[in-house]
C-alpha cells in the first residue's frame, strides 16, 4: 500500500512516498481505508528530530486522519464495513490507573499515530476498535480529520480544563495556530465573548469573519492594554494558551482575579518568569492540558455535527505533494488545517 514513510531525521529528503506491506493484525481488530489526513506540528518535529519520541523507523507519518471501514475482525465492537469513520489518535493501554479512572490521555504507556506508531498518511491503518468513530455526516472526510488533534485538544482545555461558561469572555493567544483557531470556534459556538491575538493582520481579519469580537495585533500593541480596553479593566475569564515565555507576563495580567489560564504548548520557550506572588494573590488557576479523552472526543462528535461547525481547512494536497505540504505547515502561512488527500 501507499505510504508516507520516515526514514530518518533532518528534513524533507528522509520523508518519501513509499509501499508498505498492509497493516499486521497486531496494531488492532479495525482495517480503515484512509481517504484524508490532516498535518500538525509534531509532523515536523518527527521528521526534524523526533527526540524523545520512541518509534522504529521506517514508520508512517500522520496523526490526524479519517475515511471507511475496510474490515472489521470482532463483530462484538458494533462496527461495520464501509462505515464513515474519523480517527482518534492515541492508543491507551486500557489497565494502567489513569486508564481504569476514565483519564486514559494520561496513559503511561500510550502511543499515538504517527509518533509512536505507524499513522494515517497510508492507504490502509489497522486501529483498536476504540479509537474509531463514526463520522459526523455534516462533514467531509478532510474536515472531519482535522477534529483529531487541535480540535480535541480545544474542547479538553475549554470544556473540562478550564470549564468554560456562556457569558465568559475568553482570551486566545495566538489565533493562526491549529488549536487557537479551535478553541475560537469552540467557544464562539458556546456563546462566549472572544478576544484573538496574532501578529498577523490578515489572520485576525479571519478570525473576526469567523466571529471573533475584539482582535488584537501584539506585534503592533500591547495585549495587556488592549484586553483592559475591551473588559472595561476588569480583565478575561479564561486564557487559551500555548506561546509561552513570549507572551506569559501578559497572559497573567490579562486574566481577571480567580480566572483560569489553561496552557497546551510553549512555542515560544517554556520557561518563563512564574510570578507566583501574581499567582497567588489573585488565586489564578493555571492548568495543563493535552489533547483529550475518547469520551471527549465523541462529545466533539456530536457537538459538532449539531452545531453545524466546520474545521477552517488552509490547503488540500495530494499524497505525493507531501514535501509542499509539510513545508506550507512549516512557513507558517496557513489559518486552518493543511490536509492531505490519501484517496
Ligand atoms: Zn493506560
Amino acid at each position: 500500500m501507499k505510504s508516507v514513510l520516515l526514514t530518518g531525521h533532518g528534513g524533507n529528503e528522509t520523508v518519501r512516498l513509499g509501499e508498505r506491506p498492509m497493516p499486521p493484525a497486531d496494531q488492532g481488530n479495525v482495517l480503515v481505508r484512509v481517504k484524508a489526513a490532516t498535518l500538525n506540528r509534531v509532523d515536523l518535529y518527527m521528521r526534524n528530530s523526533g527526540a524523545g519520541i520512541t518509534h522504529t523507523l521506517p514508520q508512517i507519518m500522520g496523526v490526524d486522519g479519517a475515511g471507511v471501514i475496510e474490515q472489521v475482525d470482532d463483530a462484538r465492537t458494533g462496527l461495520k464495513a464501509g462505515q464513515e469513520v474519523v480517527l482518534y489518535p492515541l492508543v491507551s493501554c486500557g489497565h494502567c490507573e489513569f486508564c481504569r479512572r476514565g483519564e486514559s490521555v494520561l496513559c503511561t504507556s500510550a502511543r499515538t499515530l504517527g509518533e509512536h506508531r505507524d499513522g494515517t498518511l497510508a492507504d490502509y491503518i489497522r486501529v483498536p476498535a476504540g479509537n474509531v468513530f463514526p463520522k459526523p455526516a455534516t462533514l467531509d472526510f478532510t474536515e472531519a480529520a482535522a477534529l483529531g488533534v487541535n480540535y480535541l485538544t480545544a474542547w479538553r482545555m475549554l470544556f473540562t480544563k478550564a470549564r468554560v461558561q456562556p457569558w465568559e469572555t475568553v482570551l486566545i493567544i495566538g489565533v493562526g495556530g491549529g488549536v487557537s483557531l479551535a478553541a475560537l470556534q469552540l467557544a464562539r459556538l458556546a456563546g462566549c465573548r472572544t478576544l484573538v491575538t496574532s501578529r498577523d493582520d490578515g489572520k485576525l481579519r479571519r478570525a473576526a469573519a469567523l466571529g471573533a469580537d475584539h482582535t488584537i495585533n501584539d506585534a503592533t500593541s500591547d495585549i495587556v492594554a488592549e484586553v483592559k480596553a475591551a473588559t472595561g479593566g476588569r480583565g478575561v475569564d479564561v486564557v487559551i494558551e500555548n506561546v509561552g515565555t513570549a507572551v506569559w507576563s501578559s497572559v497573567l495580567k490579562s486574566v481577571v482575579r480567580g480566572g483560569r489560564i489553561v496552557t497546551c504548548g510553549a512555542t515560544s520557550g517554556d520557561q518563563p518568569p512564574a510570578d507566583l506572588r501574581r499567582v497567588f494573590i489573585r488565586q489564578i488557576q493555571i492548568l495543563g492540558s493535552t489533547l483529550g479523552t475518547p469520551d471527549e472526543f465523541r462529545h466533539l462528535l456530536g457537538f459538532v455535527e449539531r452545531a453545524g461547525l466546520h474545521p477552517v481547512i488552509h490547503a488540500r494536497y495530494g499524497l505525493a505533494d507531501i514535501h509542499a505540504a509539510l513545508d506550507e505547515l512549516e512557513a507558517g502561512r496557513q489559518f486552518g488545517k493543511v490536509a492531505v488527500q490519501v484517496d
